[in-house]
């Protein structure tokens, strides 16, 4: 048997319909991931970054089939997941989990935190109510909520955002998932303990990298270079640039990924007068009604004739993925 990458996810396409056209009968779509390509094997940590609008959250919805694709696969453990049924997913859900970007609304407000992290166990295992008991103490643990026996009885509201997210990645833990996606996991805490729930991620990644691998979604590009290897950045529901992060910082190969880096404060104030800035200008623009050709033609300070025309293909430079004319002939 040959051996395959955890995650694949190839040709991805998730269209929403939006409505008649005027006078016509073709519906309007609004192409929310077009055509998304790439793979990621056990250990690997992928950031997905872009602005709002930019399809990443969807993208991570069809990949956990929460959303059905309009066309394209993904593959997880070779297991092709849009033949299965929904009974196989259900089963098949506690090797994919998703830590919301707001705790307080994935989190149960009636339960107490025993219940909303026992509630895992009692629907996917038959594992005794001591035995539950036992796990939800240890997964408390492992989160860093000290001692556990303090936030057992506990409510949501009862928390703080911070322990809160803490309660929601130890859900998310607690089968031993093969692929985490974390989407916006800190952008709605306070920024005070954004930094300990960063740390917590990465310690659950080291702690289990032989065993899982990790998507990280977020605007921040700042955020995913402190918890991924790679990135891919994602503008108008589609990849423009794929590498690992710290060639995107170091040098991003894209304008828009250039224009990404730039808001990234540099302590260094030499590295910061010397470093390429393309300051962020303009917004997304619609996805019902993008630009022809290269969709960041209108925000690009590098744009040619040729770039209004047709959408630069997808092409390898030096190890890297980037989809631009400037490095195209
Ligand atoms: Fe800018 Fe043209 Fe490259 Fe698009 S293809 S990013 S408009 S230079």
């Amino acid at each position: 048997m040959g051996t395959y990458p955890l995650l694949r996810v190839e040709n991805v396409k998730k269209y929403f319909p939006v409505g008649r056209a005027l006078f016509g009968k073709s519906k309007q779509y609004v192409k929310a991931v077009d055509d998304v390509n790439f793979s990621l094997d056990v250990g690997g940590s992928l950031g997905i970054v872009g602005e709002s609008g930019s399809g990443k959250t969807t993208l991570a919805k069809v990949i956990l089939r929460l959303f059905e694709p309009t066309s394209g696969k993904v593959y997880l453990d070779n297991i092709d997941l849009f033949s299965l049924s929904n009974k196989e997913v259900r089963r098949l859900r506690p090797k994919m989990q998703m830590i919301f970007q707001d705790p307080m609304a994935s989190l149960n407000p009636r339960k107490k935190i025993k219940h909303i992290i026992g509630q895992v166990f009692k629907i996917h295992t038959d594992i005794s109510d001591v035995e539950i008991s036992e796990r939800v103490i240890d997964l408390l643990e492992k989160v860093g909520l000290t001692p556990p026996e303090l936030f057992l009885d506990r409510y949501p509201h009862e928390l703080s955002g911070g322990q809160r997210q803490r309660v929601c990645i130890a859900r998310a833990i607690a089968l031993n998932p093969k692929l985490l996606i974390a989407d916006e996991p800190v952008s709605a805490l306070d920024v005070s303990v954004r930094g300990q729930i960063v740390k917590l991620l990465l310690e659950i990644y080291e702690k289990y990298k032989n065993e899982i691998a990790y998507i990280v979604i977020s605007h921040d590009i700042a955020l995913i270079k402190s918890i991924c290897k790679d990135a891919l950045v994602m503008y108008l529901g589609k990849v423009v640039e794929k590498s690992e992060i710290g060639k995107i910082i170091e040098e991003p190969l894209h304008p828009y990924s250039q224009m990404l880096i730039s808001s990234i404060p540099v302590p260094d104030p030499e590295i910061a007068r010397n470093r390429k800035r393309i300051p962020i200008s303009g917004e997304i623009p619609s996805l019902i009604n993008p630009p022809k050709g290269c969709y960041f033609h209108p925000r690009c300070p590098y744009v040619m004739d040729r770039c209004r025309e047709k959408m630069p293909p997808l092409i390898e430079v030096d190890n890297r993925l980037v989809s631009c004319y400037l490095y195209s002939e």
